[in-house]
This record gives structure tokens, C-alpha cells and sequence, in this order.
């Protein structure tokens, strides 16, 4: 089968268009056709040339659309079904997931830098090349053909570009407050970095009860969205210091990076209450290492630790999330960006790097 599909060739160039080749679904695959599709900052570190993966490749791992086909052993969706892509499937199967941490799952982890699905194929070519996958997905495309495992059905109307929003960002960010700080209620909090993951954390600590929200980011209309999503401090990178000092001079119950650069890293480490966690949500560009004083560890007992994509099981958090959504709890529609065509893909992908505040979209 053919699609349209969004191929990343080298840094400096322009995303190519272009028809690929698609392998028909296995007995547990299904083809998604794609309505939506979100710019994640991963996709950004791949064209920014952070990230060393095969390439030609096909980005995008934040997407919702609807099942066209599925093969004979699927069970849980039908075609027309709507659906939310999720890159993270627990295999159930390894080390990691059999001790109920599915972000730790071995086949994830080695087919993300490798290109691949989970099962260490691609199923896509281009002029008889092999067309690698963005985060195990590679979602930019008309068309997409996963496992039945990462396709799951979005019950109740929800537009398709918020739909995307839960595959990436709002699992990562939510996620990250929700299941893996577990951030109690009345907490302080620190927001370092407030993009599309960002926002997210935001929400996730007004969902979870936090009475302080101290959110900073060098860009102003990000800050003016992080109140909006429940902040309650804002704080350009300058100014963070002076307005910690002022409203938590103890420093955060819990801090979050989520740029991930080791200076975030380092600047939420740092505005951690002794005693406090600390929590990396973002990914350093490749290769990169944290340059951290143990005293903070070890005499200030603080906590540091790292999560992906919400430290649980999409099937379980993602269904969550849709409660949250339908309570009104999680907002998406004022985390929207705009919206371009495929055939628009860079232009999306450049207003992603230039900073836009809201989600960037690509309607295929
Ligand atoms: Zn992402
Ligand atoms: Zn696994």
C-alpha cells in the first residue's frame, strides 16, 4: 500500500513529501488513517541534528485518526473506530514491564534510537530503501500501519487535533505529576520550561491539588499560557531566582525540567526543597551530561529522577486522561497552535523551532 508521508533526510533540509511504500498489517496490525498529527520537541531535536538516528525517516508520534483495516487477530478496534496513537506499548513481556514499568521496556528502548517498531522492523520503504520510524511511530504521513496495542480508542467525541495532544504531550506531562512524582495536594511546585510538555506539567499540578504553580520560560506568551493552564507565579529565566526567594524560600516540594538541557535540569535541582524530588520530563539533546553538586543528593536529600511518557501503561493512563478531559479538568482546546497541511509539513515544523506557544499541527 502507498501513503503520503513526511521523510526527514538531513539537517538543514526541508522536510520531502513524498509517496512511500507501506507493508500490509499483520494479523495483530492495524491502518490508522491519520487526522492530526502533533510537532513534539523530539521531532525537534532529530531536525536540529541533536539526535543520531537512521534516516531517511518518518517523523511524528503524536497523532489521532481513524481505523481503516485491521488484521484478522485484532480484537480491540474496528475500522472507523477513532483512535490515539501511542508510541509506548508495553510489551508486557521483558524485565521491565513484568515489574510494572513499562517506559522501561526493552524492545521500546532499543527500537526509538534504532528506528524501528518494537519488533525491529520499519515496514516502510522509499525507492526500495528502507524508511526508518520517528519514535517508534512515524505518524506525518496519511497513513500509518502499528500494532493493535498502540492504537487506542478515543470513546467519546473529542476533535481530532486535541485527540493528539494525549499520544505525546499531555501523557508525558500529566503523566509525569500524576504517576511518577505522584505530586500530593497543597504541594509547591516548579515548572522549568513551559513548550507543549510544560503546559502539560502545569495542568498536571493543578489537577493534582498543588497551591503553588511557579512556572518559568524565557518566552512571554508561554508564560501567559502557563497561567492560563493553572500557574499561579511566572517567572522569566532572570527573574526565577528573586520570585522563588519571595514565595518558596524553602525552594519546590517538587521540581520539573521540562526542557530537559542539563541547565534546566540543573535550574530545577536547584529550586527543590531539601528533602523535595525532582523530576527531568524533557530530552537533553544526545550525548549531553548533567554537572551537578552530590551535596545536593546527599546532604539536602533531595530526590532526582527522570520519567518517559508518564512512567505508566497508555492503556491505563490514557483512558484517565479522557476522564479528566470529559470532567473538564484537562483543558486542550487553548493548548491548540496552528494547523497545517502535510504538504506544509516545514513551515509547521519551523513555527514548532521558532517557539509558538500553542501545540503545531499537521492535518494530514
Ligand atoms: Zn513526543
Ligand atoms: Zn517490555
Amino acid at each position: 500500500m502507498k501513503t503520503r508521508a513526511a521523510l526527514f533526510h538531513a539537517v538543514g533540509e526541508p522536510l520531502e513529501v513524498a509517496e512511500i511504500e507501506l507493508e500490509e498489517p499483520r494479523p495483530d496490525e492495524v491502518v490508522v488513517r491519520m487526522a492530526a498529527v502533533g510537532i513534539c520537541g523530539t521531532d525537534l531535536h532529530q531536525v536540529r541534528g541533536e539526535f543520531r538516528r537512521p534516516t531517511p525517516m518518518v517523523l511524528g508520534h503524536e497523532g489521532a485518526g481513524v481505523v481503516e483495516e485491521v488484521g484478522e487477530a485484532v480484537t480491540m478496534v474496528r475500522p472507523g473506530d477513532e483512535v490515539v496513537l501511542s508510541w509506548a506499548p508495553s510489551c508486557g513481556e521483558c524485565a521491565g514491564c513484568r515489574r510494572g514499568r513499562p517506559a522501561t521496556c526493552r524492545p521500546l528502548n532499543a527500537a526509538i534510537p534504532n528506528g524501528t517498531l518494537p519488533d525491529g522492523t520499519t515496514r516502510m520503504s522509499y525507492r526500495g530503501e528502507t524508511v526508518y520510524r520517528g519514535t517508534a511511530t512515524g505518524c506525518l504521513a496519511d497513513r500509518v500501519v502499528v500494532t493493535e496495542k498502540v492504537a487506542l480508542p478515543l470513546v467519546g467525541a473529542l476533535p481530532f487535533d486535541q485527540a493528539a495532544l494525549l499520544g505525546c504531550a499531555v501523557l508525558t506531562g500529566v503523566g509525569a505529576v500524576l504517576y511518577a512524582a505522584k505530586v500530593v495536594p497543597d504541594a509547591s511546585v516548579v515548572v522549568i520550561g513551559a513548550g507543549g510538555v510544560g503546559q502539560f506539567v502545569v495542568q498536571g499540578a493543578r489537577i493534582a491539588g498543588a497551591s503553588t504553580i511557579v512556572v518559568c520560560d524565557p518566552v512571554d506568551a508561554r508564560l501567559e499560557a502557563a497561567r492560563g493552564a493553572g500557574a499561579t507565579h511566572v517567572a522569566a529565566p532572570d527573574d526565577l531566582r528573586d520570585l522563588i526567594r519571595s514565595e518558596l524560600p524553602d525552594g519546590a516540594d517538587y521540581g520539573f525540567d521540562a526542557v530537559g538541557d542539563p541547565a534546566t535540569s540543573a535550574t530545577a535541582l536547584r529550586f527543590t526543597r531539601d528533602g523535595g524530588t525532582t523530576v527531568i520530563v524533557g530530552l537533553p539533546a544526545q550525548g549531553l551530561r548533567l554537572d551537578l553538586d552530590p551535596f545536593e543528593l546527599i546532604r539536602k536529600e533531595k530526590l532526582l529522577t527522570g520519567t518517559l511518557y508518564g512512567s505508566q501503561d497508555p492503556a491505563i493512563s490514557l483512558p484517565a486522561m479522557l476522564d479528566l478531559v470529559r470532567a473538564g479538568r484537562l483543558d486542550l482546546a487553548s493548548t491548540l497552535g496552528p494547523s497545517f497541511p502535510l504538504e506544509r509539513v516545514d513551515e509547521a515544523v519551523q513555527a514548532s523551532l521558532a517557539g509558538e506557544a500553542g501545540r503545531v499541527l499537521v492535518v494530514p
